[in-house]
């Protein structure tokens, strides 16, 4: 009796600590976020728990039932599910796979694991199941940014480049031909100045879906940067040919892109083309070839297509090289100025010199200013050699008014770049302080490209040294887009017609009607006109006797040193 109650006391106190047991176990079951499918095989049954009701609406309780979960999840993870729920079928002890459920489209991670007896049996399988929807969202999102851009949702530069790697390499398999096009908003700048960067934005976006319509198999498009966008073309034939991409970017920038501000904006395109394998081996050299020749095409006039070809690559190392050794020479101060005498042409007496930067890269090997200035306004170099030429100008002009005590003008170049510099104006009153030199017998030479961009801007500062007593002159006058109405509007004393009018004025009657009508017009406004490049006698009698105001050309002066200079202020006294 005394056993059989000492039994029964074994017992409850056993079944306590199994119900303490499974009260922990479903506590634990409860607590933590994912679900668990525990199956018996000796016994085949099998229990559900922890958040099992989260994801399914069925309970599994023997084998068979296992289907119900493949029928839960979206077709395309069924196989792959299936596989490594049994992996006792292999003889393994585990297997893992995730997959996305039909109706609510959460993620689940599956983890499979068997235990086996001694012998190699399995006696039970647990099932655990996450939640990792979140997980896979952030993973979604990481991948979207390495491959696409935010802001069109092209492909991004990076992976464009791997894609059109894979294009070149099927090329080469195949025997075929990639085209590479570059394709840039001409003036995106000014829209992005003038409207703002959101309205910037947008631009680059509606082009953007624009340029997505020709993505295909065979084309792909992406978003460099900025305004730039970049299509490859694979076997560009047909309807994928260049040309037939070509007409259609011309065809939709007729017409304005409709922002949602109401703002109705029209654009042009210019773009860059590079084939493989003519043009480069590799992505990124294909990438650089088109850029070049886009921007050759830019240089050109926008609004163009420009093909790849070898001379515009040469002309482009060249400028390279130029522009590093560009730099050198700023550093080093190791440029020269030249002097190019003005006459009036009435009665042929020196008006003025013009300022005329000169460079020797190495003894005896001048580069032309028209080649490095354009180099130096593109790199910002400009803006010390600017100020160089403006001081050096002034100082040798101040010893030569000190020495020879004779009136003329000094006439020098200013860049647009030097312009936009806040200091510039105090900057150059500081120096004519410094070598007291009269403002008004100082001419600042500008182009009219530096009123594109900033007119109001502009026209301010040359008033200012308007109302200082500087002089300002309009240079290359007929070369630009010439809009005789704001000349009216600008605080101009001089202006300045190209050579290109000057060259033809004798054999051509057209240019001989404009060269009189902006004489006259000039004349009626108060202005001073100077006629560039006159290199012939019969040009200069013409000039004269059409009342051009002053001459300057290899006729009567060629750009000299200081000292040819000297010479001729000397003869003067
Ligand atoms: P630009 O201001 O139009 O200067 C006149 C150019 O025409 C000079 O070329 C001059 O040498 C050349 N020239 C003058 N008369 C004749 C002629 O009768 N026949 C021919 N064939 N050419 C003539 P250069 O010195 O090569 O200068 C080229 C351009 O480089 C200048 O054109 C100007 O835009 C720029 N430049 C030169 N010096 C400076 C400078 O110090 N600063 C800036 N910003 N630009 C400069
Ligand atoms: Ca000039
Ligand atoms: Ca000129």
């Amino acid at each position: 009796m005394k056993e059989l109650r000492y039994q029964l006391d074994l017992l409850k106190a056993m079944n306590q600590k199994l119900s303490t047991k499974e009260r922990m176990y479903h506590i634990i079951c409860d607590t933590v976020s994912g679900a668990f499918l525990y199956y018996s095989f000796d016994k085949n049954e099998a229990t559900t728990l922890g958040k099992w009701h989260e994801f399914f609406d069925f309970e599994i309780r023997e084998a068979r039932d296992i289907t119900k979960i493949f029928d839960a999840v979206e077709e395309e993870y069924v196989l792959p599910l299936r596989e490594a729920f049994f992996p006792e079928k292999k003889s393994r002890d585990s297997a893992m796979s995730d997959c996305r459920l039909k109706d609510s489209r959460i993620w689940l991670h599956f983890s499979i694991q068997i235990i086996y007896n001694e012998n190699g049996r399995p006696t039970d399988k647990i099932v655990s199941i996450d939640n990792i929807t979140k997980y896979k969202a952030q993973n979604e999102e990481l991948m979207y940014m390495a491959y696409y851009d935010g802001l069109t949702g092209l492909y991004n530069r990076n992976y464009f480049v791997r894609l059109l790697g894979e294009f070149l390499r099927r090329a080469e398999e195949e025997d075929n031909i990639v085209s590479l096009l570059i394709i840039d908003i001409d003036d995106f700048r000014k829209v992005n100045d003038g409207l703002g960067i959101v309205v910037g934005d947008e631009l680059v976006q509606l082009f953007g879906s624009f340029l997505k319509e020709f993505s295909e198999e065979n084309i792909i498009v992406c978003h460099m940067n900025s305004d730039v966008y970049c299509m490859a073309i694979y076997n560009p034939v047909g309807n994928r040919s260049v040309e037939h991409i070509h007409k259609k970017i011309q065809q939709r920038t007729k017409d304005a892109f409709r922002l949602s501000g109401g703002q109705e904006l029209k654009i042009t395109v210019s773009v860059g083309v590079a084939e493989y394998p003519e043009a480069a081996q590799n992505a990124l050299e294909l990438i650089n070839c088109a850029e070049i020749v886009m921007f050759k095409g830019k240089a050109l006039g926008k609004n163009r297509i420009q093909y790849f070809n070898t001379p515009i690559l040469e002309d482009f190392l060249q400028s390279v090289e130029i522009e590093t050794k560009l730099k050198e020479a700023t550093f080093n101060k190791s440029f020269e100025l030249n002097f190019q005498p003005q006459f009036y042409a009435g009665n042929r007496k020196l008006r003025g010199v013009e300022a005329l930067i000169r460079w020797q890269d190495k003894p005896g090997h001048f580069i032309s200013p028209a080649v490095f200035i354009p180099l130096a306004e593109k790199n910002g170099t400009i803006i010390p050699i600017g100020s160089w030429v403006v001081e050096e100008s002034i100082r040798q002009y101040a010893k030569w008014r000190e020495q020879y005590g004779v009136d003329f003008v000094i006439s020098i170049n200013i860049s647009a770049m030097q312009y936009r510099k806040d200091d510039f104006v105090d900057e150059l009153i500081k120096i004519l302080n410094k070598y007291q030199v009269d403002p008004s017998l100082v001419e600042l030479e500008i182009t009219e490209s530096i009123l594109i961009d900033d007119f109001n801007t502009v026209s301010e500062k040359l008033r200012i040294l308007k109302d200082y007593g500087i002089k300002i002159s309009l240079d290359d006058f007929g070369t630009g887009f010439s809009s005789l109405s704001y000349l009216k509007k600008l605080p101009i004393d001089t202006l300045k017609i190209d050579k290109s009018f000057i060259d033809t004025v004798l054999s051509d009657s057209t240019t001989r009607i404009i060269t009189e009508s902006i004489i006259n017009m000039v004349k009626s406004l108060g202005f001073e006109s100077i006629a560039e490049g006159v290199e012939e006698e019969q040009q200069y009698r013409y000039l004269h006797a059409i009342g051009c105001d002053t001459i300057q050309g290899y006729l009567l002066g060629r750009p000299q040193s200081s000292e040819q200079i000297d010479k001729l202020l000397q003869n003067m006294l």
